[in-house]
């Protein structure tokens, strides 16, 4: 018989305040945290052995309350939490918590790329979501320019923002396009795709066989970008939500 068995195990599940919290013993985990599982309606509470699993279960009761409006946005939201994994440039990476106040940053690992972050909780998604928004417009000013080069045309003003029904918008009077943040969670092709389709709006404002005839000059025959946006679209609408 033990005497000394813990209150708490790895696996336990609790009600907290009508919060369903797992625990987890995470032997990689520096500190305690929480993170949501949507898929199981769900709050995991992570801490680093057994010992720590009280603290975890104490941090959870004090998070409760963001958790059940996490869980409340819907089973297909995604947010970004430590432990988690994001989709970066069409690769899914596992997000790590630092711990610790510093900013979002990518690292190269021997497996692939990791994001580090500080921050706990939305203050960790904010920064990891500021990163992916500093990524996106990297690209997408880069692919930009490439195909804006392309047509002879001078490089446009870009600028980024979180539309639900639409990947680009072109403004030609004002020389300048306007992208959906979300472009750099998909492959690469699909942001190279828009930013192609964007570009050529720079030359036709319509989708006339003309315009489209811009768009296969700047990316060939390459159009899965519009299918795999089609596709898969609306899911990256739920990450980080
Ligand atoms: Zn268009």
């Amino acid at each position: 018989m033990n005497l000394f068995r813990p209150r708490f195990n790895d696996g336990d599940v609790l009600d907290i305040d009508g919060l369903r919290v797992r625990l987890k013993v995470n032997r990689r985990a520096r500190r305690v945290s929480l993170r949501i599982d949507a898929a199981r309606g769900e709050a995991v509470a992570v801490a680093p052995s057994q010992r720590r699993l009280p603290e975890a279960a104490g941090f959870a009761r004090e998070r409760s309350g963001w958790a059940l409006e996490r869980l409340a946005a819907g089973p297909r939201s995604r947010p970004f939490a430590p432990d988690g994994k994001a989709p970066l440039r069409g690769r899914l990476v596992r997000l790590i918590a630092t711990g610790n106040a510093s900013a979002a940053r990518i690292v190269e690992e021997l497996d692939g790329p990791v994001i580090l972050s500080g921050g706990e909780g939305e203050a960790f998604a904010r920064r990891v979501e500021n990163l992916l928004r500093r990524e996106a417009l990297r690209d997408l000013s880069e692919r930009t320019a490439h195909h804006a080069r392309t047509l002879g045309l001078r490089t446009p003003r870009v600028g980024l923002g979180d539309p639900r029904s639409r990947w680009g918008s072109c403004t030609p009077g004002r020389h300048s396009i306007r992208y959906s943040w979300r472009l750099i969670l998909a492959p690469p092709h699909v942001l190279d795709y828009v930013a192609a389709h964007e570009v050529a709006h720079l030359v036709h404002a319509d989708h006339s066989p003309s315009f489209w005839s811009v768009v296969k000059t700047l990316v060939g025959a390459r159009l899965e970008g519009r299918a795999w946006l089609k596709a898969h679209g609306s899911e990256l609408h739920a990450i980080g939500r």
